[in-house]
């Protein structure tokens, strides 16, 4: 089968994640998330890590010379040959043209360009009441609390909120979306790549259209 290189675009906290992760398993690409590479690396303490943390924390972008090597490297790994998700990246234009040029460099092509769109509004109330816990599972107090209150259903270890999901950051957060990340809408719809989706549907909803659109942009792809 042919290789099917996606990107998920949309603000944080749209669905990307849940969505991203589905898709990937489904169409056994790989899953590549920005965040959680950042997240590890803060966590690891890494040269990297010491050099991310306060931008992530204060809901900015991390610079481009830090992020841009780190995930080109990655859709270069043999386990991204036959296809990748990126999910957080590219987050503005340069890094939208560095990957181009990066896969312009292997012969190989963007497919499509996910968009979950979801206002403003409906993403603070949803990033406010997010909780993780240490191996990344994601809960929500309202739509999706855990089975005991505060701590995971697989390993009991403590939930614990992001600080980049506490309201003020959040806001600072879409704000970057808007200003730095919004701009690559145009960039990819005026290639014909984009495809929008209502983040406001259900995760089951969302995910069912974005399955029948993938499969589109195979059979797109294989004429
Ligand atoms: P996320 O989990 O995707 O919301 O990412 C969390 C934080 O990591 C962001 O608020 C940024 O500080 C940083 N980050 C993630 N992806 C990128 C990227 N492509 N470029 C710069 N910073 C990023």
């Amino acid at each position: 089968m042919a290789e099917l290189n996606l990107i998920l675009l949309g603000p944080p906290g749209a669905g990307k994640g849940t969505q991203g992760e589905r898709l990937a398993s489904d169409q056994s690409l790989a899953y590549i998330v920005t965040g959680d590479i950042l997240r590890a690396a803060v966590r690891e303490g890494s040269d990297l890590g010491l050099k991310a943390k306060g931008f992530m924390d204060a809901g900015e972008l991390v610079p481009d010379e830090l992020v841009i090597d780190l995930i080109l490297e990655r859709v270069r790994r043999d386990d991204a040959a036959d296809g990748f998700v990126l999910d957080g990246f590219p987050r503005n234009i340069a890094q939208g043209e560095a990957l181009d040029a990066a896969l312009a460099e292997l012969g190989r092509d963007l497919n499509g360009v996910l968009l979950i769109d979801v206002a403003d509004e409906e993403i603070v109330r949803r990033l406010s009441g997010r909780r993780v816990s240490a191996s990344g599972r994601i809960y929500h107090l309202e739509f999706s609390p855990p089975q005991v209150e505060g701590k995971d259903d697989v390993d009991g270890s403590p939930l614990i909120q992001r600080d980049d999901d506490q309201p003020d950051t959040i806001r600072k957060r879409l704000g970057v979306y808007h200003e730095q990340t919004e701009p690559l809408v145009e960039y990819y719809e005026s290639r014909g790549l984009l495809r929008r989706f209502d983040g406001t549907a259900s995760v089951e909803e969302v995910e069912g259209h974005i399955r029948k659109t993938v499969s589109t942009l195979r059979l797109e792809d294989s004429i």
